[in-house]
């Protein structure tokens, strides 16, 4: 058997997870078409505006958008933001105030987000005398014994984190997100319920906010963006706190009445719509790459087995080389800088080299076909994206014609 043959044969092993991922994808067009409709999106809104913004219909009623189709109050999508890290940095601080605790019951967060919360004298939340502490998942799931036991008074917001980041263990759904809310508000919590949502937009029908989150927090140039939103980040979810949040996103005395953009909206707009289908096409490139890894024997997460919660696909090859060599692969599969021998780098905001090919559109997008990780020992890759499934496919061939001659 060729690698063409062996491909179609996870293909055809694949076919009933495939038409449950279109399931999830037709369930979220019509969400985000409904949502279009109900907000009256016309051409106006794409239009571009200068100086402080006051009235910018475009900025305004893309947050109302976003925040219809993930079930919440309010939201801020915005060009100003400039990554993931850059929109949970902003709510954080937006909603801690001195000596409050940040709990994170999801293990420790993101790398990026490790500075954030209790980097030494670098404008951490530790600088501003706001407390850190975590409960680590047990198996994958919440440990209720050790939120309880941390859930004191000055805990004002608890943090989920819904996707892996470089950790080996899989996405949290929905399901467990709006279980472990319950459990929390059952204990007398009536603080934030906070979740990094990167990576899992669209992949499910609801989001967290449907089931007791009260905010969200993502990147455009992941899921949410469609592939054409070209930077930005979203924060969604109870009023009150979208409003404390945009007082720290602009300044205090403005708030979300400021903030124009010189380059219009119509692909933010545009990538909202492509979302739910651009999701699909990742979750099933990340579906076909687990299938035939795993049928050659390399450990991957999430198992074949289960349903992804996210679009990452966490690869052990237990190897240098061979993590070298199928990251390249990725690079060299790329429509952009497919000429790039990927190297490891020491890259902001984290501690370890990481090697990262993104050979995307969008710079850095991993909503487009991208694999990265830190170069240590057992060696894994992470791998993401893919605007057509075709696109995942086409490596996953190269990668086979490299890995297995
Ligand atoms: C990508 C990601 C972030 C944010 O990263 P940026 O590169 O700053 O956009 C945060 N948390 C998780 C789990 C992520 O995957």
């Amino acid at each position: 058997m060729n690698n063409r043959e062996f491909i179609s044969e996870c293909e055809n092993k694949l076919k009933d997870k495939f038409s449950y991922v279109d399931d999830i994808a037709y369930f979220n067009q019509q969400k985000v078409l409904n949502a279009f409709s109900e907000q009256r999106i016309a051409l106006r809104h794409f239009g571009s505006t200068t100086g402080y913004g006051y009235d910018d219909e475009g900025r305004d009623c893309l947050g109302k958008l976003y925040a219809q189709v993930f079930g919440a109050e309010s939201g801020i999508v915005s060009p100003h933001i400039v990554s993931g890290t850059h929109a949970l940095t902003v709510a954080l601080f937006g909603l801690l105030r001195p000596n409050d605790t940040l709990l994170c019951i999801s293990g420790m967060p993101y790398d990026t987000l490790r500075g954030v919360i209790f980097g030494e004298n670098n404008g951490s939340l530790k600088d501003f005398g706001i407390d850190f502490d975590y409960c680590d998942l047990s198996d994958g799931e919440f440990d209720c014994e050790s939120i309880n036991s941390k859930l004191d008074d000055k805990v004002k917001v608890v943090y989920i984190q819904r996707s892996r980041g470089y950790e080996l263990r899989d996405a949290l759904s929905c399901k467990q997100i709006g279980d472990i809310c319950k459990f929390i508000r059952s204990r007398g919590f009536n603080g934030c319920i906070f979740v990094d949502n990167c990576y899992g937009e669209f992949v499910e029908k609801y989001e967290p906010t449907d089931f007791g989150a009260d905010i969200i927090v993502g990147s455009l140039i992941k899921n949410a963006g469609g592939g054409l939103a070209p930077n930005g980040g979203y924060i969604c979810g109870k009023s009150e706190y979208i409003d404390l949040i945009g007082r720290r996103l602009t300044a205090p005395s403005i708030g979300l009445e400021v903030g124009s953009y010189s380059g219009g909206y119509q692909s933010f707009y545009q990538g909202l719509f492509m979302a739910p289908h651009t999701v699909a096409q990742a979750v099933k490139s990340s579906l076909l790459i687990g299938q035939a890894m795993s049928e050659l024997g390399f450990k991957n997460y999430p198992s074949i087995e289960k349903t992804p919660y996210d679009i990452t696909r966490a690869i052990e090859f237990g190897n240098k080389d061979k993590m070298l060599d199928f990251i390249r692969e990725v690079q060299y599969a790329s429509p952009i800088d497919s000429y790039v021998t990927c190297e490891p780098w020491d890259m902001p905001g984290y501690d370890d080299k990481i090697i990262m090919a993104a050979g995307t559109f969008v710079s850095g997008s991993s909503i487009e076909l991208s694999a990265d990780g830190p170069v240590k020992p057992p060696y894994i890759a992470y791998f993401q994206g893919g605007l057509t499934y075709e696109h995942g496919k086409y490596a996953l061939e190269r990668i086979l014609n490299k890995l297995i001659k």
